[in-house]
């Protein structure tokens, strides 16, 4: 007689649960995702998805922008003013069409999520849930028992007090998409990487943009190498961006907002956007009646398989707060399914997660940090190889970017890297791949890359790092 199938309830249907879920219907239990607000979450329709569409149209603008040291006149072209006559109006954006792409992209995302997930049987049950105990929800007016639970509610926008967002000027990030127009002055609170990714963005869209950061530098949990590039891109764009500047609050003013420091000083702005960070999602989800442990800020506590203090409980995504990246959610969610459903389970590794800035130039990473290496906490070798000199970004007309290797001293083992470069996210697989795979700097040295190219200067990086035969330590 074959077993009964497994019962398993997600709450939640970002990248977190509905990946989870993928799992543990391809292993044949039964699983139903619980979702108030739509399949894909936060990530598909409002945070990850909307922002790097919006990013594609702001990119393609910096290319625009950058059009004429290529040979190319921008402007007004045949037939807008005769035959010839090119014209010199600058591009420009078209909000509304822009904003309805980004939200257009986001729902079909949704949709094919679902879709996927109805493919695969998974029932959907659209609402608010909660615990009833470790081993039940209460959801869409039933209780649902289930042999295994996983909490995937993801988080919210922080509200600073004094500076809440009324969805017209004083804006979270997810209510950008409903403004009918390009903010002509967008103050941006927080130089962290949502912010610095929307201040990059909206420097290019059009906008003349302040970045406040509390800070001595913006992106200030990152290389800072490349936080110093991102940040001269900035400057040199023109930009302000404001250092060790704190946002005491945010009021209305006219047309306009007011933005006021601690100090004492004033920004004034057509609209604000605030980036001061994320509140995990994890009120009123029956969770301390459960016996799941909470830290200090609201997030659940798991360990590296996703599982909570209570029996059959797992978590993932950013309601754990344990890295807030898509991959990481997702990654944590099948983890739980794994785990749960016997399956041969790796617990997650952090250090080799790869993640990227989305400010243009992009920041890519992977593996150890440079903090790590210059405070001793790791024995290794770095390089650092500006891509000024690389052949092929002089023919697409960038200078501002770098590729740094990190290998273990000794062995040479590639442990991480970090590249600032158009589409660095791209770029850095390679370096994730060798991370992942204890490749040595020899073995990438000996690895083709393509003349003339940008991996080519990862390579090249590799042969920095490669010690000559017989050169012991
Ligand atoms: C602006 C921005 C840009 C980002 N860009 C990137 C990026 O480029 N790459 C990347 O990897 N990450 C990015 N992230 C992070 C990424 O969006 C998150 O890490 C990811 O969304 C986490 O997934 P999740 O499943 O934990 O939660 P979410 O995506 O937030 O999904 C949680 C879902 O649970 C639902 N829910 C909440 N409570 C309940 C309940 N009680 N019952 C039922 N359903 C409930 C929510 O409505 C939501 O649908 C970005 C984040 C932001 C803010």
């Amino acid at each position: 007689m074959s077993q009964p199938r497994q019962r398993i309830v997600i709450l939640g249907g970002g990248p977190g649960g509905y990946e989870a879920a993928l799992v543990a219907a391809q292993l044949g239990a039964r699983v139903t995702v619980v979702d108030s607000d739509g399949l894909g979450g936060a990530c598909v329709l409002t945070d990850c998805v909307p922002s790097k569409t919006l990013i594609a149209t702001s990119t393609t603008m910096s290319v625009v922008h950058g059009a004429a040291d290529l040979g190319i006149r921008v402007g007004r072209l045949a037939g807008d003013g005769g035959p010839g006559r090119i014209g010199h109006r600058p591009a420009s954006v078209d909000a509304p069409r822009l904003y309805a792409r980004v939200k257009a992209l986001a729902r079909a995302q949704s949709a094919d999520v679902a879709l996927r997930l109805a493919a695969e049987g998974v029932e959907i049950v659209e609402g608010r849930g909660r615990l009833d105990g470790p081993g039940a929800v209460l959801a869409g007016g039933q209780r649902i028992e289930a042999g295994s639970v996983l909490i995937a509610t993801g988080a919210l926008p922080r509200v600073l007090p004094g500076a809440e967002p009324d969805g017209e000027r004083i804006l979270t990030w997810r209510q950008l998409y409903d403004l009918p127009e390009l903010p002509p002055a967008l103050v941006v609170v927080g130089s962290g990487v949502t912010g610095a990714e929307f201040a990059s963005a909206y420097q290019a869209l059009g906008s003349q943009v302040t970045l406040i950061s509390s800070r001595e530098r913006v992106l200030p949990h990152e290389d800072a190498d490349a936080a110093m590039v991102v940040e001269d891109v900035f400057r040199r764009r023109g930009m302000t961006v404001l250092s060790r500047s704190r946002a005491a609050a945010v009021k209305r003013s006219g047309d306009g907002v007011l933005v006021t420091l601690e100090d004492g000083r004033a920004v004034r702005g057509s609209h604000c956007l605030l980036t001061v960070g994320m509140v995990p999602a994890t009120g009123d989800l029956g969770l301390a009646g459960a016996g799941i442990t909470l830290d200090g800020q609201g997030f659940v506590q798991v360990d590296r398989v996703s599982r909570t203090t209570a029996q059959g409980v797992y978590a993932a995504g950013d309601c754990t707060g344990v890295l807030m990246l898509a991959s990481v959610a997702a990654m944590q969610g099948r983890i739980a399914m794994w785990h749960t459903l016997g399956e041969a389970v790796q617990p997650i590794r952090l250090d080799h997660v790869a993640a990227t800035i989305f400010t243009d130039p992009e920041i890519a990473t992977v593996g150890v940090t440079a903090a790590a290496v210059e405070s001793g906490a790791v024995d290794a070798d770095a390089v650092k190889l500006p891509l000024a000199t690389n052949a092929r970004a002089k023919m697409q007309g960038f200078r501002d970017g770098f590729v740094k290797l990190f290998a273990r001293r000794g062995t040479g083992i590639v442990l991480g890297g970090v590249i600032v470069a158009p589409r660095a996210s791209e770029l850095i697989l390679g370096v994730s791949l060798a991370v992942e795979q204890s490749l040595t700097v020899d073995q990438m040295a000996h690895t083709f890359a393509v003349y003339p190219s940008l991996s080519g200067s990862l390579t090249e990086a590799a042969r920095r790092l490669m010690r000559p035969a017989g050169d012991e330590l």
